[in-house]
């Protein structure tokens, strides 16, 4: 039989907007000692804004950028929705077929006969597109000013970086000093690249030793893991789809409500407020639930 008490405390969470899977997991929440937290979408907004598209020689960067947003346009990732709104504002997107993504890379489709490549370095890598090093250099600078910065190819040639960002949400610094005050160690995993991890992490109070940047979906689920080898009891707070196996392995996984579906189902607890503050009010509510029933 459940305890009364644990039951009255996921009602209090409900009424916080915590949603809170079963009276177990207040108990897991109790034990933790590691918040691993995803970048975008958890720590920032998640809501990216186009910055700029620089091209190489000979191709027009509002070109590529038309090219890349109509293939974006079938993509649910942040990054996505940036590019495919920005080059809506230059016309309508073309026509996109065979689109294909990786979660953690990007995406790619053909366009008239063109393959259009949209993502990360390794992904236009394992599709087949080699990187001179004038695109190394324009992704290079993208980077240091603090930018994702996307590549583009198209039939297998480089042809633009285009650079997007997303702010830190105004309450994660209070959020992140709250649960460093309780003692927890937070950690920031991203598969962002350094330059951008690094800012965040920064500007939020996280240390630079417990930032793992340009991780890959399937090594977001190994960090967590190699954690609980180190005897940690973890907590992973992420929203994307490339978060679900990391939410599932976590000893507690979190999930924000503006996430996807697949991360929400994987997750023990839904943050309503998509307000890492949530993630320290869960941690109260055991503590104080748990402390009544003894
Ligand atoms: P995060 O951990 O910050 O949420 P993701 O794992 O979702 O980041 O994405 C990691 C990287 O993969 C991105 O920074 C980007 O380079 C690339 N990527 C993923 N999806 C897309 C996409 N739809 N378009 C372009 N790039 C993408
Ligand atoms: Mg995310």
């Amino acid at each position: 039989a459940t305890p009364i008490g644990l039951l009255v405390g996921t009602g209090r969470g409900a009424q916080l907007g915590i949603l809170i899977r079963g009276p177990q997991v207040l108990e897991d929440t109790r034990k933790l000692d590691t918040i691993v937290l995803d970048k975008t979408g958890t720590v920032t907004t998640g809501v990216m804004t186009h910055v700029g598209t620089r091209a190489v020689h000979g191709v027009h960067p509002d070109e590529a950028l038309a090219l890349a947003g109509a293939v974006e346009h079938h993509s649910e990732h942040p990054i996505a929705q940036a590019i495919a709104a920005a080059a809506a504002q230059l016309g309508p997107l073309a026509q996109v077929s065979d689109f294909d993504s990786d979660p953690g890379g990007g995406v790619k489709g053909v366009i008239d006969g063109r393959t259009v490549v949209v993502g990360r370095y390794s992904w236009l890598q394992s599709q087949g597109t080699e990187l001179d090093q004038a695109a190394l250099d324009m992704l290079a600078e993208a980077e240091q000013a603090g930018a994702t910065a996307i590549l583009v190819s198209v039939d297998h040639q480089f042809q633009a970086v285009i650079s997007v960002a997303d702010k830190v949400k105004e309450t994660s610094t209070k959020a992140i000093s709250e649960l460093q005050q309780r003692g927890l160690r937070v950690v920031l995993l991203t598969g962002d690249n350094k330059s951008v991890a690094a800012k965040v992490a920064a500007q939020v109070g996280i240390k630079p030793e417990d930032v793992f940047a340009g991780v890959f979906p399937a090594d977001k689920v190994k960090a967590i893991s190699g954690l609980q080898a180190e005897g940690k009891v973890v907590a992973m707070v992420g929203d994307g789809v490339n978060d679900a196996p990391a939410l599932a392995q976590a000893d507690l996984g979190i999930a924000m409500g503006s996430g996807t579906d697949v991360a929400i189902e994987a997750a023990d607890i839904t943050l309503m407020g998509n307000d890492l503050h949530q993630v320290a009010q869960a941690i109260a509510l055991s503590e104080k639930t748990l402390s009544t029933i003894k």
